[in-house]
């Protein structure tokens, strides 16, 4: 009889465990099962849905090792070092590696050592490394970033191609392809490069309703950026502009007023692009100004804001660039600032559109044009760009259903003004001197031209001259106006004529109003999430501190510790024990046991709450070490004499409190970890440092490994003989502040035994 395969409602424990979540999001579960029941599959859902987890979780109910085909290094080491910090081994190939560590990857891979290998197309296409594959035990292929295979993509990477062969050298093996966007010919060239058999795709809805999205005319850039930052103090965000010069002098503009931000273009070197990136995700700076090529690597994933200062030249490409806002699926606000001439910048960079791809892109820029003079519901548009259907009437999440907009009651009036300002200059003039004249403006041009002497001249002049520029590019967009293509300027078309005489409608829209701005704090106002207070606040900020701490110590970027939708889910529930994390979304068990005692401390710091009495019953998750007696002599000795170790204390303390100790001695003297320790007592470190402190004593021990190393008691032992033991102070800075307060204190107790031994 076959075995069935095992099922996705089989996964949700391994879900729980591992990543610390209870339900699956729209769709994972089916691209689970796929990968479960052996068959290919092409999954594409928007980012932000939980793909990696997809393809990461299937793997640990297969025999194997599940093998990751991904284009960059820094998203594959993120992955790796998620998944290693949940407790799930995983393991990386990539040319920058030192030939020993590449051979020690090798040898763990070929030994089985890994549940999940991530290598890069090129490393995966080579004979030698295929023939290495052909001798492990392998689960499944996964190609991320599919759409890279194909031509029509936005990143076409030519060594994706070579991954065809999989199917020929592997083929009883699942292969599932996942990308966030693919339209149908990159589809198809997905399924048909990679040879997937009997594949339906499983395509997720393209809306992300956590991102709110705003258009505005680009008035006073520096005002309406700082308006938009001063909004989100202490977050990350991203600032597109088109060019490498407005990247360096936006940047620079707002470093002199205080910004904390950073510029990244093509034309720094490889160094300080990484120098850059590698600040922003490790949180070190929050505003990145940036041109394109500001790309794919980045998987921060609590990016708040993603501002344009001018228009992306497709849609596709605003998709994408906005789109790196909100990956935790927390709010996050993508503001496009856009001015009429983005479009001739675009115009000029293309040039003359010469083949069919020309003609598309040129098509693109205009759809993109669309976007930003519609008064539709931005959700909407983009849903429905993209081929799929958009059910909310309203969706509470961009500019115009929140009636940011309003018409303006003289549509017809104004309209008509500016028109025949246009008929007046007799149309060969720009809209930025229409607008001029119209707002009756002095400048060296209109005198030169006598413009001042049009009975147009300042008739809308109590509009200021960028508004009149918004609604030029309004008529242009509605078909009034054109642009002569060579010149730039304005000409009135049959539609224009018809307007002028009243034979038709218009509708412009009034300047938009701004938001208003906080005044700018080094507290976040969005971390003040509806229903939450100062303290509340305060609590984020500690945390997000704590793991900032944590990210250094382990060289990986903040949110692979926890994401935000964590820590505020920390600060929701204000866990006051161990066992109350686990009640905590994205807390799986490994988390539990090595990060959470650090965060409780922190919580219990902040708010003052008691520790709720761990209860033994809670702690079955942790391994059961076994003991490791051997050194332990002494203590034994004293724990044979006792009949338990909470009355080996000598203190009176609560019952609870004895137990705790008794609890925390246990662990040590059966060979438990610190961490450990610290998950079963539910204590804090500086409570349980004591404890250890007080084992080592009680058993007489002369070395404290495996909690700290031999060498570094003797360091501290050389330095207590010169300054002396009884402030710790002195030690610590005697020693350069390299050794830790808490080992110098494990070191003492392990120094006074080796006293007392002489
Ligand atoms: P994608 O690769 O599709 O952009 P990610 O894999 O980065 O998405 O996941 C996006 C976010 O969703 C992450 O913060 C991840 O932890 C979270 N997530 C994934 N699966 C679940 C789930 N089942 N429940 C809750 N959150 C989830």
């Amino acid at each position: 009889m076959i075995a069935s395969p095992p099922s996705c409602d089989a996964a949700i424990p391994h879900l729980k465990q591992y990543w610390g979540y209870d339900s699956f999001l729209p769709l994972q579960d089916q691209a689970i099962n796929a990968i479960l029941n052996r068959q290919d599959s092409l999954v594409i859902l928007p980012t932000g849905s939980g793909k990696s987890l997809c393809y990461q979780l299937p793997v640990l109910m297969m025999q194997g090792t599940a093998v990751v085909v991904s284009p960059l290094v820094s998203l594959m080491k993120d992955q790796v070092d998620t998944l290693n910090g949940m407790g799930i081994p995983a393991g990386i190939l990539n040319s920058a590696m030192s030939e020993s560590d590449r051979q020690q990857a090798i040898q763990t891979l070929s030994q089985g050592g890994y549940k999940l290998f991530y290598v890069a197309p090129e490393g995966l296409a080579k004979p030698s490394f295929l023939d290495l594959l052909s001798q492990c035990e392998l689960a499944y292929f996964v190609i991320d970033e599919a759409h890279c295979i194909s031509q029509w993509g936005h990143d076409f990477r030519s060594a994706y191609r070579e991954l065809g062969q999989l199917r020929d050298r592997f083929p009883n093996l699942g292969i599932h392809a996942f990308t966030a966007t693919a339209t149908e010919p990159v589809r198809k060239d997905i399924v048909q490069a990679l040879h997937l058999r009997h594949c339906t795709p499983i395509v997720g809805h393209f809306d992300r309703p956590n991102l709110l999205y705003r258009v505005q005319y680009r008035t006073n850039l520096m005002k309406q950026l700082c308006d938009i930052l001063d909004r989100y103090p202490n977050e990350g965000g991203v600032i597109y502009c088109i060019s490498r010069k407005d990247v360096d002098e936006l940047a620079a503009s707002l470093k002199s007023k205080g910004y904390n931000a950073l510029p990244y273009h093509a034309g720094l070197t490889a160094d300080a692009r990484q120098r850059h990136q590698d600040a922003f995700m490790n949180e070190r700076v929050n505003i990145i100004v940036a041109t394109i090529a500001f790309g794919m690597g980045i998987d921060r994933s609590n990016i708040r804001f993603v501002i344009h200062t001018g228009m992306p030249k497709s849609i596709e490409n605003y998709q994408q660039e906005a789109g790196r806002a909100g990956r935790d699926r927390l709010n996050a606000e993508c503001v496009l600032l856009y001015s009429g001439v983005d479009v001739v910048k675009w115009r000029t960079i293309m040039g003359e559109p010469m083949t069919d791809y020309d003609r598309l892109s040129l098509e693109k820029l205009f759809e993109m044009s669309d976007y930003c003079q519609q008064s539709v519901c931005r959700h909407r548009f983009l849903v429905e760009y993209f081929g799929q259907a958009f059910e909310k009437s309203n969706c509470q999440h961009c500019d115009y259903c929140l009636g940011e907009f309003e018409e303006l009651d003289d549509s017809l009036t104004v309209a008509q003004k500016i028109l025949s300002c246009v008929a007046r200059v007799k149309e060969r003039f720009g809209a930025h001197h229409v607008a001029q004249v119209l707002s009756g403006a002095k400048t060296e041009k209109i005198r030169q031209f006598d413009h001042d002497l049009l009975s147009t001249y300042g008739i809308l002049s109590a509009y200021s001259a960028k508004d009149i520029q918004l609604w030029i590019d309004q008529l242009l967009y509605q078909d009034f106006l054109l642009r002569d293509p060579q010149y730039g300027s304005l000409i009135i078309t049959g539609f224009g004529k018809q307007l002028l005489k009243g034979e038709r409608s218009v509708s412009l829209a009034k300047p938009h109003k701004p938001q208003k701005a906080g005044k700018r704090s080094k507290t976040s106002a969005a971390q003040l999430e509806p229903g939450w207070n100062t303290e509340d606040g305060q609590i984020f900020e500690a945390l997000r501190q704590l793991r900032r701490t944590i990210a250094t110590e382990q060289n990986v970027p903040p949110f692979i510790i926890f994401d935000d939708a964590t820590l505020k889910e920390m600060v929701r529930h204000k866990p006051t024990s161990i066992r109350h994390f686990k009640g905590i979304k994205g807390v799986g068990s490994k988390k539990l046991e090595t990060l959470c005692p650090r965060f409780l401390e922190v919580i219990l710091k902040q708010t003052g709450l008691p520790e709720t009495p761990p209860e033994l019953s809670d702690n079955d998750w942790l391994d059961n070490p076994e003991p490791v007696a051997k050194s332990r002599k002494a203590f034994s000795r004293y724990a044979s004499q006792n009949s338990s170790w909470a009355d080996a204390d000598d203190t009176p303390t609560s019952e609870h409190l004895k137990n705790t100790k008794a609890l925390a001695l246990d662990r040590f003297h059966a060979g438990a970890s610190f961490e450990s320790v610290m998950a079963a007592t539910g204590r804090t470190k500086a409570t349980v440092i004591n404890y250890l402190s007080e084992y080592i004593k009680r058993a007489e021990l002369t070395s404290a490994e495996p909690w700290l190393a031999d060498d570094v008691v003797d360091a501290v032992g050389q330095v207590v003989a010169a300054v002396g033991k009884h402030r710790l102070q002195p030690i610590f800075e005697k020693l350069e502040g390299k050794i830790a307060y808490d080992d110098i204190r494990v070191a003492l107790a392990v120094l006074e035994n080796r006293e007392q031994a002489f």
